[in-house]
């Protein structure tokens, strides 16, 4: 993507339209109609229907289409060939990341209206221009790069709010990294998944998401735990969602995503989501940036008041040892990866000493946080 002469240009992406509140699906009639679209495709989670309060029915030309549960070339085309076959003339994605990357991928290579509504708020892919393909056995494939943000992204707070907790919490992990990342990238100007260098607005808008999480993450928690929408949820779902897709998307990523897809590697990790393993590489790439004292205690005090992990055992990872993490490091350092965008080179053995390090000091900080364990006097 990057011309072959002079600096690379700084690239900011977004969606051509934001809007997020209790109730807001009710507005994708509008959206669509300014569109101009009158025959949408709606690509569902089989559960959407009822979250969506009568909104889908009430939607005239609309083509229903359930998703199949996995975003994998098969059901790409299979998507592709049903909008096709109504004469679509748009394409809403309503769900979860899978479902939203197949809208994406249906609607992009046909240069359709693109509208994507997130049923949860446990990552910031709605906003992004970017789809992760999978195998129908849902081994990682490829990563599709379209250059064309969704031209609309609708976040009803009432239905994030009404999804399990452990949604929004790893959403909260994910958008942990933001900020850290974007800075690490400004620094080395590489090139972002905008497709140019970063700009300042995008680590502007990181940093907004870290303070919003630092500051409204736990009230948000114990809303939405509570099936509640106030006002910190609906800071923390924008943070998660808005802030940290545009931070991530044009200020670029670093170790910690390296990091979780290097943990992907082995199997223990399999039950824990997106975030969660982003939250721990966070940490790590907290410790591999020699960051002061006090910003890895803010960062890993913050996990354990909104239940994310601190710790390998956190992450299904109690007791590996260094030949385990050293092919998580060796996985995370594979060329291409976003761990090159570093200010300074990553080797492997670096990796695993912070991941160590990264664990230690997070069991630590619960220890004290519970109240039962200053580290003993070092023994003469
Ligand atoms: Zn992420």
């Amino acid at each position: 993507m990057q011309a072959n002469e002079g600096p690379m240009a700084a690239v900011f992406a977004a969606p051509g339209k934001y809007l997020q509140g209790r109730g807001a699906v009710g507005r994708l009639g509008e959206v669509l109609e300014q569109l101009g679209s009158t025959k949408p495709l709606l690509l569902c989670d089989p559960i959407v229907e009822e979250l969506m309060g009568g909104t889908l029915e009430r939607l005239r030309g609309a083509t229903r289409v359930d998703f199949g549960g996995e975003c994998s070339p098969e059901e790409i085309d299979r998507v592709m060939a049903a909008a096709s076959d109504a004469g679509a003339d748009a394409v809403v994605g309503i769900g979860g990341g899978k479902t939203m990357d197949t809208a994406k991928s249906v609607a992009n290579p046909v240069g359709l209206p693109l509208v994507i509504v997130p049923t949860i708020a446990s990552t910031d892919a709605p906003t992004s221009a970017l789809a992760v393909v999978y195998t129908e056995e849902g081994e990682f494939l490829e990563y599709r790069f379209f250059g064309r943000n969704p031209d609309a992204v609708i976040v009803d707070t009432a239905v994030v709010a009404g999804a399990p907790v452990r949604f929004l919490v790893a959403g909260i992990g994910d958008g942990l990294s933001t900020y850290f990342e974007a800075d690490a990238s400004s620094r080395t100007r590489k090139q972002t998944m905008a497709g140019g260098a970063p700009t300042q607005a995008a680590l502007a808008i990181a940093r907004l998401c870290y303070d919003t999480l630092l500051e409204h993450g736990l009230a948000a928690r114990l809303a939405v735990e509570q099936g509640a929408v106030t006002p910190a949820v609906e800071k923390v779902v924008e943070a998660n969602t808005l802030l940290s897709g545009l931070g991530f998307e044009s200020g670029g990523l670093g170790a910690a995503h390296s990091v979780h897809n290097g943990l992907t590697a082995l199997e223990g990790t399999h039950d824990y989501w997106h975030g969660e393993k982003v939250a721990f590489g966070v940490i790590t790439m907290l410790m591999l940036e020699e960051r002061p004292a006090e910003v890895v205690e803010e960062v890993v005090d913050f996990c354990l008041e909104v239940g994310l992990p601190v710790a390998l055992e956190d992450i299904g990872l109690e007791g590996v040892g260094r030949e385990e993490l050293g092919r998580v490091a060796e996985a995370a350092c594979v060329e291409g990866e976003t761990i090159h965008n570093m200010p300074f080179e990553v080797h492997p053995a670096m990796l695993v000493d912070a991941m160590l390090a990264a664990d230690a000091f997070g069991r630590q900080r619960r220890a004290v946080l519970e109240g039962e364990a200053r580290l003993p006097a070092v023994a003469p």
